[in-house]
């Protein structure tokens, strides 16, 4: 068969294969962006939101924004909660 790849051939391919696979993760790690709290891998095209050092993915970048915007509600919840238990105990030592 005069149209078949000889064995040396074949062989330099898988090289060939192996550089262009090195060179392509290597190409994409230096892309890579990984969420700092989740650990979600992404590349460019996701959005990624730097805070400080960090790097952080648009989930949990949500999440920390509906902790942060719902903090005086919660906070006053628990200084509630405290009167509540202080008014409690004083009932109790009466
Ligand atoms: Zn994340």
């Amino acid at each position: 068969m005069s149209g078949e790849p000889s064995r040396q051939e074949q062989t330099l391919r898988t090289i060939i294969e192996g550089r262009k696979m090195e060179a392509y993760v290597e190409y994409r790690t230096r892309d890579m962006q990984v969420c700092w709290l989740c650990g979600t891998i992404s590349y460019k095209k996701t959005p990624m939101k730097a805070v400080g050092s960090r790097l952080i993915c648009i989930d949990c970048f949500r999440q920390i924004r509906e902790v942060i915007e719902t903090m005086d509600q919660w906070e006053a919840e628990v200084q509630l909660e405290r009167e509540i238990s202080k008014k409690v105990g004083e009932g109790i030592s009466l």
